[in-house]
């Protein structure tokens, strides 16, 4: 629920509604704004009765929010949140931030070197998995504990924060210790207990789309780890399961848009996962740019034809090196 005051009402009138919320045993929010203040209602279970509150002198209007996400919405939190990660500015108005790397950390010279090559680039964002959720067993599950060492070597060395996936809450407390922003992968969207340790942490979060999950399920996910006080979370379209096989996913490019209405969290886009092919990401990278997404994430291998994981989509360092060059005229053109 939303309570919006009258544009004059004083300060002693929002006071009242805010005690007014609290002895209902609910949870006050005041949104200040230039035009007039509203006041979020949260913890409530279901349709609060708001005849006691509609009365209260200031108040103009009540407005019941059935969106399973609160904290989340533009309703509760007009002004766009900026994230910052490792030194790095995720959100609206600011350039584009581009998060690349290879898929999985395979060793500490196949990190550094692709450090070195996204820096080069112009990259501002390391990424490389340590944990890799496999669709089966038998494939590189990654390196774990010692990938994380060679990731955050690897970013210190050309000076990029790191962003890695944690799967479990048991790999949170090493995750957090090496990496600068933590991934929740698209699998583990709707692991609500891991989402909540997260939010725990206050550590900047990618909050990736599940394969199969709506805006409203996406958004909700989200709302687990601001809910426990974070609201660094950055959130990646990367392409959901739909009956086409002919790409990896479906990049559902209308939500760079759409989430940007809904919400005030920054929203990235992943091309590579999205595609699962190489000659696809820099065509929808520029258009991800054009809807509105706030960055990207995309697979860099030095090497690609080796890689131990998502090769096909991975692109090599002339292909990443073309891309940003791209981009850089794009940004321009889009007023960056
Ligand atoms: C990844 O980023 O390497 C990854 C596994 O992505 P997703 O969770 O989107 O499949
Ligand atoms: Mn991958």
């Amino acid at each position: 629920m939303l309570i919006v005051m009258h544009h004059g009402a004083t300060a002693a009138q929002i006071l009242a509604v805010e005690e007014a919320v609290e002895a209902m045993g609910l949870r006050a929010e005041p949104i200040p704004g230039s035009e007039r203040t509203a006041i979020g209602v949260l913890g409530n279970q279901g349709y609060v009765d708001d005849t006691t509150i509609r009365e209260l002198p200031g108040v103009r209007e009540v407005i019941h929010v059935s969106k399973p996400y609160k904290l989340v919405s533009r309703d509760f939190h007009p002004a766009p949140t900026v994230v910052e990660a490792g030194g790095v500015l995720v959100g609206e108005g600011l350039p584009p931030v581009i998060m690349a790397g290879p898929c999985s950390i395979e060793s500490e010279a196949q990190m550094l070197a692709s450090a070195r090559l996204v820096k080069a680039a112009g990259a501002h964002i390391l990424r490389g998995g340590a944990f890799k959720p496999r669709t089966g067993p038998h494939t590189f599950q990654g390196l774990g504990v010692e990938g994380l060492k060679y990731l955050r070597s690897a970013g210190d060395e050309t000076g990029m924060p790191v962003v890695t996936e944690v799967m479990r809450i048991g790999q949170l407390e090493d995750v957090c210790r090496y990496a600068d922003i933590l991934q929740i992968g698209a699998r583990n969207m709707q692991n609500f207990d891991l989402l909540k340790e997260v939010g725990k942490t206050g550590h900047p979060v990618l909050l990736k789309r599940g394969m199969s999950a709506t805006i409203e399920e996406f958004l909700s996910a989200a709302e687990y780890i601001l809910a426990e006080g974070n609201e660094r979370v950055i959130l990646c379209e990367r392409g959901i399961r739909t009956f086409e096989r002919a790409t990896r996913n479906t990049l559902d490019l209308s939500v760079a848009t759409l989430i940007r209405e809904l919400s005030h969290l920054p929203i990235i886009v992943d091309p590579s996962h999205a595609t699962g092919k190489r000659s696809l990401v820099p065509v929808m990278s520029k258009a991800a740019l054009v809807a509105g997404a706030h960055g990207l994430m995309i697979e860099v291998h030095p090497e690609p034809e080796k890689a131990l994981c998502d090769g096909a989509q991975s692109l090599n360092g002339e292909g990443f090196t073309g891309l940003m060059n791209d981009l850089r005229g794009l940004m321009k053109y889009l007023g960056y």
